[in-house]
């Protein structure tokens, strides 16, 4: 019998209206809080109005950076943290998708390890305190709101994630309301990642009982409601559920990583431009039926309602996964496969992978895109 914990210390609120309803025990962090966000959503969507008028009602001091861009890099870590630590906060609040939360757990971080660079982020031995974090997500997707996980972009161009247990906010305030603004392309790259989340913590060789029940369900409520989401995308309730499953997918992640469907992505969104969920579903289809060379129970599994690879790669196209025209030149893939088979992902994920395996699963992944 396999042993197994789970670890997910975040509070999570979820609802409409739920800021509003829970932000009072924002109050019990300090007096002085640092709000990190995007240059424009936030303020479209209601979420950041939500908040201040929280932060405003609790006699809060408030401090918004606002200039968080997708795929977080070092620099506006190290930016942001400058600010927090200059303002003195003393809780520090994301607003927005995985970029703005990933960023507030860095900037977390680095405000309280003056000297920390974030390269350092990454060995959790070098630092072990941080300012409190309260994630407010407005994207369904990655699940950062209940995960330990910050994906930053380095100086030279890689993107990874770091882990630490500082890292998780101590609340979520989940509102599904706030997504009724994305577009549908931002939906489907969002509800992409989340999916992948699932099937990858499914697959992952730290899968656990409770984590695969959470996955499962997952899966299951984004096959359903991503395509009625996307026919009629002013449907709270089709929202809601989407918001759901991608919360449950964080979760599970929190507890299995992901595998190397992520690494191999992170290229794709690098060097390519591709939304992070976009490239994870353009290379899902062909690492399911490699992995199914050597587990076939786990990717059957993995698959759930979906069945087969053949209908998973139906539902992609039906939501829009492919018909972006990405080229990578042999010499291309070659250096991204070096970089994945370093990745500490390749050994959570069944079966072998080889370098030609790799660059194979990427340029036949890229030609069906
Ligand atoms: P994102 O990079 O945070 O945002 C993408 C775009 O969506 C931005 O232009 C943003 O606008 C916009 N946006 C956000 N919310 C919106 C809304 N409600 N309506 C309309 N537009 C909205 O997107 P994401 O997919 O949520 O996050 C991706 C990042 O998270 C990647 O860096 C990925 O690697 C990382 N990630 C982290 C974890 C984790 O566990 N920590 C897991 C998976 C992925 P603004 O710029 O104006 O805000
Ligand atoms: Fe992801």
């Amino acid at each position: 019998m396999k042993e197994w914990s789970f670890y997910m210390p975040t509070k999570v609120h979820f609802g409409e209206r739920v800021l509003k309803r829970e932000a009072g025990v924002i109050a019990a962090y300090g007096k002085n809080a640092f709000v990190v966000t995007g240059k424009s959503s936030s303020k479209r969507n209601g979420s950041l109005d939500d908040l201040l008028d929280m932060l405003k009602e609790l006699d809060l001091k408030v401090r918004i950076f606002d200039e968080v861009e997708e795929n977080p890099t070092f620099s506006l870590v190290e930016n942001a943290a400058e600010e927090c630590r200059r303002v003195g906060a003393d809780v520090v609040i994301g607003v927005g998708g995985g970029s703005p939360l990933d960023t507030a757990k860095a900037v977390a971080i680095l405000a309280v390890n003056e000297s920390l660079k974030p390269e350092e982020l990454y060995d959790s031995s070098n630092y072990s305190h941080a300012l409190p974090i309260i994630a407010v997500p407005t994207t369904a997707g990655t699940g950062s709101e209940v995960t330990q996980y910050s994906v930053l972009t380095s100086h030279g161009g890689r993107k990874g994630g770091f882990a630490s247990p500082l890292n998780f906010p101590k609340h979520a305030f989940v509102d599904p309301r706030y997504t009724l603004t994305m577009s549908h392309e931002l939906t489907t790259a969002t509800a992409v990642d989340a999916l992948s989340h699932a099937m990858e913590g499914i697959l992952s060789s730290h899968s656990t009982p409770l984590s695969d029940t959470l996955a499962q369900k997952a899966v299951e409520l984004i096959r359903e409601y991503l395509p009625r989401t996307l026919d009629e995308s002013d449907n709270l309730e089709f929202r809601s559920k989407l918001m759901l499953a991608s919360t449950l997918a964080g979760m599970v992640i929190a507890q299995t990583s992901t595998t190397v469907i992520h690494a191999m992505g992170y290229h794709l969104t690098t060097f390519k431009g591709l939304k992070h969920g976009t490239a994870n579903g353009l290379i899902m289809v062909e690492t399911l039926k490699h992995i199914r060379k050597f587990a076939p129970e786990v990717v059957e599994k993995a698959l759930g309602p979906f069945e087969s690879e053949e209908r998973l790669r139906g539902f992609l196209e039906k939501v829009g996964i492919y018909g972006t025209d990405v080229t990578a030149t042999e010499k291309e893939l070659a250096s991204w496969a070096d970089v994945v088979l370093k990745a500490s992902h390749i050994k959570r994920t069944p079966g072998i992978f080889t370098k030609s395996d790799i660059i194979t699963i990427y340029a036949h992944s890229l030609k069906q895109g």
